[in-house]
């Protein structure tokens, strides 16, 4: 057996490259993983761009579906082959930050604290768009996956179904509540899935393709706005009394989405925020009702774990949540670089795309779920 596999690796700007790099090894905690399917998310299009800092020689991705290869001594419960889901956010479970219920900000076991220090994959360590990859704090983090449910049916969960439901588990939507969801990228249509998931009532969907927003009619979305063709801000009036709705959700990390959510949000409501800001991300205080509106805005962070993946994975085993229609172009990690290419310049109508590492052929390109739904 060969020691080497092949892993995509960050080498700079636009500069994402299939490498030949050792199998890693693995330590008494940890696991080793077969990757079997993986996906790039859209903070790996940041690494891509140079817009979000990795080292140059890292191994990107972090969301991962594999089969057990290697499992440390000091972890029990588990069998090598058995097919697992890991989070994009592997926390330790017992540092200062997961016992008090804060495990995306994770430290480790070494409470050594860096900015969003439960992110490893992909990030402060390798991560998983390779043949194999190491978990770290092995025994909080592998999710073993029902024989009922396909690879693809868990790839969205490690990452962006726990982010965008998380939004709205984070404003404690109600039952009966009213929801606006501002972007139908990837994670706000997991947002938009989310705020049924929780009860909500008027669920609305912010976008301005029109594919993406009869998507968001699928994940759960009463109305539907274009808002290249009205303002959303009015419209969510409209829809509301004149109030504004209990939770906007940001799902893009834009000025202009966070300020449309805190106007289009009633007083006494809450913005619930998903999205990452570049630069400067400024408060005005017409939109804050200068101080005495009571609005809150609340951030969250992907959740990770074991016990997280395995909710999710109840979730679409039940049939409460579908997160497959997001899958809408394949790829084998050969072909890597032509996936970065049309994922991060957002060509063909793509959502999501799956990587094969198992060798498995690619399926047809379809462009968009509808006519991949067709196929
Ligand atoms: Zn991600
Ligand atoms: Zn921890």
């Amino acid at each position: 057996m060969t020691d080497t596999m092949k892993a995509a690796v960050f080498r700079g700007r636009e500069d994402i490259r299939l490498e030949e790099r050792p199998i890693p090894r693995c330590g008494p905690t940890e696991a080793i993983v077969k990757v079997t399917l993986t996906t790039i998310c859209g903070t790996d299009v940041h690494i891509w761009r140079e817009e979000y800092p990795v080292k140059p020689g890292r191994i990107v991705g972090h969301e991962p579906v594999g089969v057990i290869h290697e499992l440390g001594e000091a972890v029990t419960g588990y069998e090598v082959g058995e097919r697992v889901l890991v989070g994009a956010i592997t926390p330790c479970g017992t540092c200062f930050f997961c016992q008090s219920h804060n495990e995306s900000q994770c430290s480790g076991y070494d409470d050594r604290w860096e900015m969003v220090g439960g992110w490893r994959l992909g990030n402060s360590i390798d991560g998983v768009q390779a043949e194999y990859f190491r978990v770290p704090y092995a025994q909080a983090n592998l999710a073993k996956i029902p024989d009922d449910l396909s690879d693809e049916q868990c790839l969205m969960l490690a990452d962006i179904a726990s982010t965008g439901i998380s939004a709205a588990e984070t404003a404690d939507v109600q039952i009966g509540q009213s929801v606006a969801v501002f972007a139908q990228g990837p994670i706000g249509l997991c947002a938009t899935a989310g705020a049924r998931l929780r009860g909500a009532s008027l669920i609305i969907a912010v976008d301005s393709i029109h594919q993406r927003l009869e998507l968001s009619k699928a994940m759960g979305a009463s109305e539907v706005i274009d808002f290249t063709e009205e303002d959303p801000v009015a419209a969510i009036k409209r829809l509301t009394e004149g109030r504004g709705v209990d939770v906007a959700i940001e799902a893009l990390g834009t000025q202009q989405t966070f300020q449309a959510c805190l106007d289009a949000t009633r007083p006494g409501g809450i913005v619930s925020s998903l999205g990452v800001y570049g630069g400067k991300l400024e408060l005005p205080v017409e939109s804050l009702v200068y101080g005495i509106g009571d609005k809150r805005i609340l951030t969250t962070l992907c959740p990770g774990g074991k016990e997280r993946m395995r909710k999710l994975m109840e979730l679409v085993r039940n049939g409460r949540f579908d997160p497959s229609p997001l899958i809408t172009h394949d790829f084998t990690l050969d072909q890597i670089e032509d996936a970065y290419d049309l994922f991060g310049n957002q060509r063909e109508g793509v959502v999501k795309v799956a990587l094969r590492v198992d060798g498995a052929a690619p399926r047809a390109h379809a462009a968009g779920a509808a006519s991949r739904a067709a196929t």
